[in-house]
């Protein structure tokens, strides 16, 4: 059992001046909207300017001070990001700019080469889109045929369809580690394991376990995972791709350009090592350095206590909503098979009403498909109301979402 120990949450928001903000209306801000971006502490935002202003200057190719400090601070955080995700080598980290460009980097890196008519590639109905329509893109060119695990009521995923639907044409299993429409956590090792028997390749969309609870690439059983900087507390425009070494390898790069070669005639070109084959161009240097810092913040509160922190809120927030007349809960009942997301939706009134509603209390939640209409598809809605949480956020806040609830239903003649 690992020792958990209970946030300073009150420190912790000290960290996030955006939190102390009012919004539209002049009331202070209860930003329930995490699975889309989360906010950044003082200090991702001071060791962005810190870059900027003492170290900026393109990396890799000068030979110059800053250019030689830039590149250290830079692949300094390639180490930092192996050390988060337990991957056996930093080479194997690969900037980019986010989980979507990650999964597309497989798609065409690897899938395009090794994919091939007839073969099956193996997603499930929660994915978000970004885990869908590059293998949909796939199937169009080359003529793989694309399966789905279903999702069964609860939002969790059907295993024994799981168990069927992997078989010996199965090349590749892409699944999401948890939903971000409905916050389901997707037993990835067991699916793993599934796929490794067939001697599938195994990609986990990462986007949002990562943030949220420990990750440990090894022990997935993957062999390649996605995620995305800005909904862990670092800049916009960084994301990593994690591979094993030997995939990594064999498999083609994605972009062509400056940095990824090794030599280029008029004739042809041949290319860098891992990573940089990968990583063509100049990439978001102050971004990275910046997620540096917001990896250097969760690790120093400790991931089990952001998860452990996160059940309890979750927890409290399925008994608040319960509640709260005309509500209906999503996903998953108990709050242990879920992350810090709750969907819903309030009987008779339109998620972007109650969306927009819970905006005049200051109450930030996200109204919407998720960019998972498969999910939506399933659960027979058009939309729902998202809330999801993070390190700041308090019981408090759940009972502001509450009680705007509440009012909102008065607002539209709804239940009570
Ligand atoms: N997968 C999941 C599960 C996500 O929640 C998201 C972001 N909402 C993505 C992929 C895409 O991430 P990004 O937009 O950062 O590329």
């Amino acid at each position: 059992m690992v020792q958990t120990h209970a946030l300073d949450i009150s420190k912790i928001r000290r960290d996030f001046p955006i939190l102390k903000r009012d919004v539209a209306s002049g009331v202070p801000l209860v930003y329930l909207d995490n699975a889309a971006t989360s906010q950044r502490p003082v200090q991702v935002i001071a060791e962005l300017t810190r870059f900027y202003r003492d170290h900026n200057a393109n990396i890799h190719r000068g030979v110059h001070t800053l250019s030689v400090e830039s590149t250290e601070l830079y692949e300094g955080v390639r180490e930092k990001v192996r050390a988060f995700i337990n991957a056996p080598e930093a080479r194997e980290v690969i900037f980019t700019s986010g989980t979507t460009a990650s999964i597309n980097l497989v798609a065409h890196g690897w899938g395009r080469k090794f994919l091939s008519a007839g073969d099956e590639v193996v997603i499930s109905e929660i994915e978000h889109h970004s885990n869908i329509v590059p293998w949909q893109m796939l199937r169009d060119s080359l003529g793989i045929e694309l399966k789905y695990i279903p999702m069964l009521p609860d939002g969790t995923l059907d295993m024994d369809a799981a168990r069927e639907l992997i078989g010996p044409r199965t090349k590749l299993l892409s699944v999401t580690a948890m939903s971000n429409a409905l916050g389901s956590i997707v037993p990835v090792a067991e699916l793993s394991a599934l796929a490794k028997a067939q001697g599938a390749v195994v990609v986990v969309d990462a986007a949002q376990h990562a943030p949220h609870m420990p990750l440990d690439v090894q022990a997935l059983g993957a062999d390649f995972v996605a995620f995305s900087s800005h909904k862990m507390l670092g800049p916009t425009g960084v994301g990593v791709l994690w591979g094993r070494m030997e995939l990594l390898e064999a498999m083609d790069p994605f972009m062509g350009g400056g940095d990824m070669i090794l030599s280029v005639t008029m004739e042809q070109s041949t290319w860098a090592d891992v990573p940089s084959k990968f990583e063509a161009g100049t990439p978001n240097i102050g971004g990275v350095v910046g997620f540096g810092a917001a990896l250097d913040y969760l690790s120093a509160i400790g991931m089990h206590n952001v998860r452990a922190h996160e059940l309890e809120i979750t927890d409290y927030a399925l008994r608040r909503l319960a509640d709260v007349p005309g509500v209906t809960i999503f996903g998953p009942e108990r709050a242990e098979d879920r992350g810090g997301v709750v969907s819903f939706e309030l009987e008779r009134i339109h998620p972007h009403d109650v969306g927009q509603v819970l905006d005049s209390y200051g109450v930030a939640i996200r109204a919407g498909h998720h960019c998972a209409q498969p999910v939506m598809a399933a659960l027979k809605v058009p939309a729902t109301a998202r809330a999801s949480f993070y390190i700041y956020n308090t019981r408090d806040e759940v009972d502001a979402l509450a009680s705007a609830l509440e009012s909102t239903n008065r607002m539209f003649g709804g239940a009570s």
